[in-house]
C-alpha cells in the first residue's frame, strides 16, 4: 500500500474476549539450528508464540484454510454482498476440532461441513464484537471434514466494502463499489483466516447488476462480455488481505500485451497516458529481482474517495485519481504498487509487526526503478522528500517503540505500524545494507531472497537468518550486529541512514533563502521546476512565513489553486497553521472532493490543532458521505479527541 499515515491510535483494546493465545502451540526450541555451521546464529528463531498474529481469532497454527470458493451476489440497493464461502482447510494438527475464523458484522445464515461426501449442517459459535478484531467465529468439525460452507451476507456498513451512490462517480449514472482489506478488512467480506500468515488460493463468482464490470485481484473474467456475471481465478496463494474487488462502470484500456487500465471512462485515456511507462517498470524490476510471477499487471483508478495512493492487490493494483497529475510526476506509486508483486504479494510479513518486510522493501525497490527509470537525481529527490517525512513521523509517534522497524508486541491496531518508519525507514536501513555490502552483492541477494521465500509469509527474524548465511557470511566486516540491532531493534534511527544530497534541492534552498532575505517574488526562477521541487521548496517554507510572503507566493504561482494533489497538499499544511485565509475556499473543495487518507488526516488534524476545529467540522459534515470508512473512522477520531 502507498501512504498509511498515523494520527492517534484509537486507544482500541485487545483484551476483549477470545483474543488469548490458547490455541498456540508450546514453543520451539528457541536456538536456530544451523546445519554445519559451527558458529551461533546472531538472531534466535522466535517461538509459534511469538510468531502468532494478535489481530486474528483463528487457529491457523491447528487448522490452516488453503483455498476460497465465493458466490456472492453483489446488491447495491442493500450495500450488501450475500452468498456463500466454501473454503478447504488442512489439519496441521490431526486431532483439531474446531476450525477459527475471523468474522467482521456478517450475518451468518447456516454453516455446513462436508464429510464423507456430503454436506451436512454443523454447529457453530460467533463470539462478540470487539472494535478491532471483530468477532471469533468457530466452527465445529465432524470427523473427516475437509471443507465447510457459509452461507451469509455483508453488512452496508463494512469497514472494508465502501458503496458509493451514482452522484458519488464521475459518471453520475451507476453505483460503484471498491474494497479495501488490507489491514483486517477482509473478516468484513467474507468469514475467512484473516491474517497475512495465511496464504490461500481463491475462485469467485459474482453477479452484479448487467450494466456494470467487476473486476477482483485475480485471472478476470475471460468472456469479456459485459452481463453482469463474472467468475474469476487466483492460483497464487496469497494472504487475505490482497482479495479485492470493484464493480462500476468502468472501461479497459491497454497499455502493452500485459499491463492495461481500468477506469470511469472520463479518465481513462488521462490514466493510460499517465501510467505509459508501467511495462518500462515492470522490466525495470525483472532485470534487478527477477520474474514477475502473476501473470497480467493491470491498474484501476478508483474514485476520488479510495483512501489510499494505492494498494497492492495482485494482478490488479487499485490506485487513486489523485496520482492522474498530466506529466507522470506522481508515478512512483505505481512503481511502488507494482514493487508489491514481489515485496509484500510474494514475500509477506506473517504478522504486521514486521510490516517493513513489506513496506520498507517495496518502497526500496520503488526507488531503485525510478532510478532505474528515470535516473539518479529524480530517485534522490524523492528519497530526500521520504526522508523529510520520516523524521516528521518519528518525532510525532506515540511511542517511541513505534519508531523502531520491528514493532512492539503490544501494537494497538496494525495501522500504527504503517507510519514512515515502516515505508522509508525501511527503505534507507536497505539503503545502508546496499552501501556496506555494495550494490551488486546486494541486488543479487534481494534477489535470491524473493526467490527462497516466493509464497511465503515470513518474520524479521526468518529475513535476519537469511541475510546472515547468504550476505554477511560473505562479508563479516561489511557491518556489525550492534548495527543492524540498531537499525532494526531501537527506536530512532542510526548515525548511519543515508542523507539524501540533491542538487537540484539545493538549488531550490539557495531560491528559496535569497527569496526570505527580501528578494523579490519574481526572482524565483521555478520555470523548469518538477513536481519534486515544489514540494521541497513549500516543505522548507518556515513556519515564520507571513500571510503577505504566502500572498505573493500565490498571486504569482497560483498555488492554492493547484490541480497538483500533492502540491496542493503541501501548500495548505503551510496555510493552515499561518493562517493564510485565501487557501480556505479551495481546501475546502480539496476535503470534499478528495478521500485519499495521506492528505486529508493531516489536513483535519492540522486544522484541529490551529484553531480552526468548528470550521473543519464544517467540511467534514458534507465531506464525510464521500469517504471511506476507514477514512471516517479516522477522521472521526480526530474530533473525538
Ligand atoms: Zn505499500
Amino acid at each position: 500500500m502507498k501512504d498509511r499515515v498515523v494520527v492517534s491510535i484509537l486507544a482500541l483494546s485487545l483484551a476483549a474476549a477470545g483474543c488469548s493465545q490458547q490455541d498456540a502451540e508450546p514453543a520451539v526450541d528457541p536456538e536456530r539450528d544451523a546445519p554445519g555451521v559451527e558458529m551461533e546464529a546472531s538472531w534466535r528463531t522466535l517461538s509459534a508464540d511469538e510468531v502468532r498474529d494478535a489481530f486474528t481469532y483463528a487457529n491457523y497454527q491447528d487448522v490452516r484454510v488453503t483455498h476460497l470458493d465465493l458466490d456472492l451476489a453483489v446488491d447495491f440497493e442493500t450495500k450488501t454482498l450475500s452468498g456463500a464461502a466454501v473454503l478447504d482447510f488442512e489439519r496441521l494438527r490431526e486431532d483439531a476440532s474446531i476450525l477459527v475464523l475471523d468474522a467482521n458484522d456478517l450475518a451468518i445464515e447456516t454453516v455446513e461441513a462436508y464429510a464423507d461426501g456430503e454436506w451436512v449442517v454443523t454447529t457453530y459459535q460467533l463470539g462478540p464484537d470487539d472494535a478491532v478484531l471483530g468477532s471469533r467465529f468457530e466452527i465445529d468439525l465432524p470427523d473427516g471434514a475437509e471443507r465447510v460452507r457459509v452461507a451469509y451476507a455483508t453488512s452496508p456498513e463494512a469497514e472494508g466494502i465502501q458503496w458509493l451512490t451514482p452522484e458519488q462517480t464521475a459518471g453520475k449514472e451507476h453505483p460503484f463499489l471498491f474494497t479495501q482489506f488490507q489491514p483486517l478488512y477482509a473478516r468484513t467480506m467474507a468469514p475467512l483466516q484473516d491474517t497475512p500468515a495465511v496464504r490461500i488460493t481463491y475462485d469467485a463468482h459474482l453477479t452484479t447488476p448487467p450494466e456494470l464490470v467487476a473486476v477482483m485481484s485475480a485471472r478476470q473474467d475471460e468472456s469479456g462480455v459485459r452481463d453482469g456475471d463474472y467468475s474469476f481465478k487466483m492460483s497464487q496463494p496469497i494472504p487475505s488481505y490482497l482479495i479485492a474487488l470493484a464493480v462500476g462502470d468502468i472501461e479497459f484500456k491497454a497499455i502493452s500485451d500485459n499491463v492495461g487500465v481500468y477506469a470511469e471512462n472520463y479518465i481513462l485515456d488521462a490514466s493510460a497516458a499517465e501510467f505509459e511507462d508501467t511495462p518500462a517498470m515492470v522490466d525495470a524490476i525483472e532485470a534487478l529481482y527477477g520474474p514477475y510471477r502473476w501473470g497480467r499487471y493491470d491498474l484501476i483508478v478508483l474514485p476520488p474517495s479510495f483512501p489510499f495512493g494505492g494498494m497492492e492487490n495482485p494482478r490488479l493494483s487499485f490506485m487513486t485519481p489523485t496520482l492522474i497529475a498530466g506529466d507522470k510526476s506522481l508515478t512512483n506509486v505505481v512503481a511502488h504498487e507494482l514493487a508489491h508483486s514481489w515485496s509484500g504479494n510474494l514475500v509477506t510479513n506473517s504478522n504486521w509487526r514486521d510490516a517493513w518486510l513489506n513496506e520498507g522493501f517495496t518502497s526500496y525497490v520503488e526507488n531503485r526503478t525510478m532510478e532505474a527509470l528515470y535516473g539518479p537525481e529524480r530517485a534522490v529527490m524523492e528519497r530526500a522528500l521520504d526522508k523529510a517525512s520520516l523524521l516528521r513521523d518519528v518525532a510525532e509517534a506515540d511511542s517511541p517503540a513505534l519508531t523502531a522497524l520491528k514493532m512492539p508486541a503490544d501494537l494497538e491496531h496494525p495501522d500504527a505500524a504503517f507510519s514512515q518508519v515502516s515505508y522509508a525507514g525501511g527503505m534507507f536501513f536497505l539503503k545502508f545494507l546496499e552501501e556496506r555490502f555494495g550494490r551488486d552483492a546486494f541486488d543479487a541477494f534481494l534477489a535470491s531472497y524473493f526467490e527462497e521465500y516466493a509464497f511465503q509469509s515470513i518474520t524479521t527474524e526468518d529475513f535476519l537468518a537469511y541475510f546472515e548465511d547468504r550476505l554477511w557470511a560473505e562479508q563479516p566486516d561489511a557491518v556489525t550486529k550492534a548495527e543492524i540491532d540498531a537499525w532494526i531493534f531501537e527506536p530512532g534511527f542510526p548515525e548511519s541512514i543515508e542523507n539524501p544530497q540533491s542538487d537540484a534541492f539545493e538549488r531550490v534552498e539557495a531560491q528559496l533563502n535569497a527569496w526570505l532575505g527580501g528578494g523579490a517574488v519574481e526572482g524565483l526562477e521555478t520555470g523548469a521546476w518538477t513536481t519534486h521541487e515544489w514540494l521541497h521548496f513549500i516543505g522548507q517554507m518556515p513556519s515564520t512565513i507571513t500571510t503577505e510572503q504566502m500572498a505573493a507566493l500565490d498571486a504569482r504561482f497560483d498555488l492554492s489553486a493547484s490541480q497538483n494533489a500533492e502540491i496542493a497538499n503541501a501548500w495548505y499544511l503551510k496555510a493552515i497553521p499561518a493562517g493564510y485565509e485565501p487557501a480556505f475556499d479551495p481546501l475546502d473543495d480539496f476535503l470534499v472532493r478528495v478521500g485519499r487518507g495521506k492528505f486529508i488526516y493531516r489536513l483535519y488534524q492540522s486544522l484541529a490543532d490551529n484553531e480552526r476545529r468548528e470550521w473543519a467540522m464544517g467540511v467534514y459534515k458534507r465531506a464525510r458521505p464521500g469517504y471511506h470508512p476507514i477514512a471516517q473512522r479516522r477522521i472521526d477520531a480526530i474530533f473525538a479527541e
